[in-house]
């Protein structure tokens, strides 16, 4: 907990603050967001970053087709589909008797290749261009080689000299773990107490060693990069502060503007898109928002989503205080069944690159996850992990909310939201486990 002192002159400056520690669902709006083109100047990180990530994306395209035959048919490119869901907009709007503007559409990162969530940006990106590093210092590769020749037997026993080490809730582990253990290195993945057991268990069937921790993500973090550090042959891949991981997400947008110019979805001054994406450490949902920003400016208005009892981002943004403010100093316990969200202090990096960009945040509690998820399933036909279905709270919200009311009202959007793009960025679920699927339908029908 923080000193007392500290916290009331926090809940003074910051009036919703006692409802975030109350754990009551929240809608925050972002004061210090700022018109694209004045947010731009100051940026560090730029479309010429995320260019340079797409490119090396496509060098590796060779590479991955050669190890994963299920990325044949994309070219070796790893991206998911987008898909309208009426049905689904019909049955929220009905059952939660809420309007929903617009065009409700699902992007579909529950359905990547590999890893089976909205890590196999990051994560695999990562890995991967830190094996491009190791190959070109040590003469596997030459420029304009096909990077095919990084799967042969040689190239494996050459990288199975290294180790590749990462902290995780789950799926970051998953995608790190399962591309690195396919190069050829040895991969270590620190799992916190809230990791599921089948993530576990997948990953060691890869080859993959598990750590397991009693203590959250934070300390899994912290004991793997000490590990790491120790071994000069170790890479630790830093989900709180790497650039990398950011890039290989911000990649996203240009596929998706790809996307939704082929199914004629217009986004524009007249067309404003929101997004709604779940929250954990803030590195997926902020580098996808960051790479739609870059795309489409002030026409797209990003919100993040998070836990009631994990709400990192959303305080580390609120109070300013980034990285140096958690979940557990206010009170809360850290704890949900969104495995993939459970991180109670967030990103330092990803808060402040986004604090002129993001447009606001939603929280929900746990139950209406599972709510969510059976509405999907019975509606669109489409399984998604308990964490992914948190996006769904903000279409819901978006216009009976007052906070978010008078957004749309003060940005001059009141007359185009009839025209609007309302996209939910479903982040994992693929790779669950019939069992495990069926546990959590079970528990989503018992809260009926
Ligand atoms: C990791 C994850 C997120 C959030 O990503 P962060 O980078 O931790 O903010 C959202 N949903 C799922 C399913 C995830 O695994």
């Amino acid at each position: 907990m923080m000193k007392d002192i500290e916290l009331k002159a926090l809940e003074e400056k910051h009036p919703l603050l006692k409802a975030v520690e109350a754990a009551q669902d929240v809608v925050w709006v972002n004061p210090n967001k700022r018109p694209f083109a004045e947010a731009a100047k100051d940026q560090v990180l730029t479309s010429e970053d995320i260019k340079d990530a797409e490119e090396r994306l496509k060098r590796f395209a060779p590479f991955l087709m050669a190890c994963f035959p299920e990325t044949k048919a994309t070219g070796g490119i790893i991206e998911s589909p987008l898909t309208p869901i009426p049905k689904m907009q019909k049955h929220m709007e009905e059952k939660y008797n809420a309007e929903i503007p617009g065009r409700l559409v699902l992007k579909q990162d529950n359905a990547l290749a590999i890893a089976g969530s909205v890590k196999a940006r990051g994560g695999i990106y990562e890995v991967l261009k830190h094996t491009e590093e190791l190959a070109l210092e040590h003469g596997l590769l030459k420029p304009g080689d096909s990077y095919e020749k990084l799967a042969s037997p040689e190239c494996r026993k050459f990288f199975s000299d290294y180790t590749v080490q990462v902290g995780s809730t789950g799926n970051l582990g998953m995608s790190i773990g399962i591309m690195s253990a396919a190069i050829g290195y040895r991969a270590v993945v620190h799992m916190s107490a809230d990791a599921r057991q089948w993530k576990k268990d997948k990953l060691r069937s890869h080859g993959v060693t598990v750590k397991e921790y009693e203590a959250d993500y934070g300390e899994a973090v912290k004991e793997g990069r000490a590990l790491s550090d120790a071994d000069p042959k170790s890479y630790f891949v830093d989900d709180e502060n790497s650039q990398n991981l950011f890039l290989g997400y911000a990649v996203a947008a240009s596929r998706l503007e790809g996307q939704l110019q082929k199914q004629d979805i217009k986004v524009d001054a007249d067309h404003p898109m929101f997004v709604y994406i779940p929250c954990g450490v803030g590195g997926a949902p902020g580098g996808i928002a960051f790479g739609l920003k870059q795309k489409y400016g002030d026409n797209v208005h990003c919100f993040f989503i998070e836990p009631v009892q994990a709400p990192a981002m959303l305080l580390g943004m609120m109070t300013g205080l980034q990285h140096d403010i958690s979940a557990t100093d206010v009170g809360l316990t850290g704890l949900t069944e969104a495995d993939g969200l459970a991180v109670s202090r967030p990103s330092g990096f990803v808060g402040k690159v986004m604090e002129p960009h993001l447009s606001g945040e939603f929280t929900l509690q746990d139950d209406a996850l599972y709510g969510y998820m059976k509405d999907l399933l019975d509606t669109e036909g489409v399984f998604l992990e308990p964490s992914a279905c948190a996006m769904f709270t903000g279409p819901q919200h978006l216009l009976s909310a007052d906070e978010t009311a008078a957004y749309i009202k003060e940005n001059g959007l009141t007359d185009k939201m009839k025209d609007s793009v309302q996209l939910v960025w479903a982040t994992g679920g693929s790779l669950v486990p019939d069992s495990v699927r069926e546990s959590y339908v079970k528990k989503a029908e018992s809260l009926e």
